[in-house]
């Protein structure tokens, strides 16, 4: 065996731990020459690997051919993040690596600090959506919106989907509901720029205008918007009440009443919300097909009344009613005897405390 050749023996075992076989430079084998790259890698600046990172440390330097993770660290892209991390530039979190490029280097590093317990596991639709995340940000130009959209993304949206994911596995169609509301609340915000606004400037007028045009497919913007106001970065603004949005032939009658009721008496949305899903539930109503034959002879009679006028009604704050004019379970009889005996009247804001919900308004206060 060449090692019993005395001349060169000591070339064979490595000058750290003994380890007989191929040597690196400085005479070190692949494990120790590893354990030193690992070492000055995830060096936090005082010399030393912070203990957070130990167990990444143990599994890398654990598994087998060590060749190939050597091959790794050389990568200036491994190289840049393992610093960042190290010195804190880069937060070791689940919303802090998802920012760094190139994707696919993040996504193994970040397996290999789920592997070795560094950060917690994730769920694997949130981790999707947000690689998702980061290519759909990188394609918007304006800085402003890149920004809003990325903050609104992480502190609200990664926040409500992680709750989720905590119960129970997300599904896809989660997360594609929420990739909706990203492209949507980005869509909303260009097309305010060109309107001369930014979110801060935005108008009663912007938001009815921009879900004038095409409801169900901004909708999704909803989710944003609120944010924007929650958060104090646009002024507080009516949003159309998602009720619009529901098919109205599906809308069972008991659900139309009890959102009826709830727009006419809820002094806590609204009041522009509150009248335009009145009108929408009332004209919806009027439009409701009937099955019972007692319905039947309704339509029959009151025929001529049945075609919607586009002026519902919302009965007026403290106007005088017949006792059996409340919400009869019948809304279409109901919301005709309006439009006969009403005119277009809004719910007054000093009315919203003069009734209990659910009952019909009193007489004026
Ligand atoms: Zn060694």
């Amino acid at each position: 065996m060449i090692r019993d050749c005395a001349s060169i023996v000591r070339d064979f075992f490595c000058d750290r731990c003994g380890f007989e076989g191929l040597l690196l430079g400085g005479r070190l084998c692949e494990h120790c020459t590893l354990t030193d790259t690992l070492a000055r890698l995830l060096d936090d600046g005082t010399g030393r690997i912070a203990s957070k990172f130990l167990p990444l440390v143990k599994i890398l330097l654990e598994m087998d051919r060590p060749k190939s993770r050597l091959i790794l660290l050389r990568n200036p892209d491994v190289i840049r993040l393992l610093r960042g991390l190290a010195t804190g530039s880069i937060p070791l979190t689940h919303d802090g690596l998802p920012q760094e490029t190139p994707w696919r280097t993040v996504t193994h590093l970040r397996d290999l600090l789920m592997d070795s317990g560094v950060l917690p596991r994730v769920d694997r639709q949130l981790l999707l959506y947000q690689r998702w995340l980061t290519e759909r940000l990188d394609i918007i130009e304006e800085p402003e919106h890149h920004q809003l959209l990325r903050r609104f993304a992480i502190r609200h949206q990664m926040r409500r989907l992680r709750t989720k994911a905590e119960k129970a596995p997300l599904g896809r169609s989660q997360t594609n509901h929420t990739k909706q509301e990203v492209t949507q609340a980005g869509a909303f915000l260009a097309w305010l720029a060109d309107r001369g606004r930014t979110i801060g400037q935005c108008q009663q007028a912007d938001i009815d205008a921009w879900h004038t045009e095409s409801l169900a497919t901004r909708r999704p913007s909803q989710s944003f918007l609120r944010w924007c106001m929650k958060t104090g970065r646009m002024p507080r603004l009516a949003l159309p009440p998602a009720v619009i949005t529901q098919d109205p032939e599906r809308l069972h009658q008991h659900h139309r009443l009890a959102m009826l009721r709830r727009v006419l008496h809820d002094g806590s949305l609204p009041l522009r919300a509150r009248v335009a899903a009145a009108l929408v539930l009332l004209v919806c109503a009027t439009r409701q097909p009937h099955r019972s034959p007692h319905h039947r002879r309704h339509h029959r009679r009151r025929d001529h009344h049945h075609r919607p006028t586009g002026r519902a009604t919302v009965p007026a704050a403290g106007s005088r009613r017949r006792p059996d004019a409340g919400l009869h379970p019948d809304p279409t009889t109901s919301a005709l005897r309006q439009q006969q005996e009403f005119t277009v009247a809004l719910p007054r804001p000093s009315a919203r405390t003069a009734h209990e919900p659910g009952q019909p308004p009193g007489p004026p206060a």
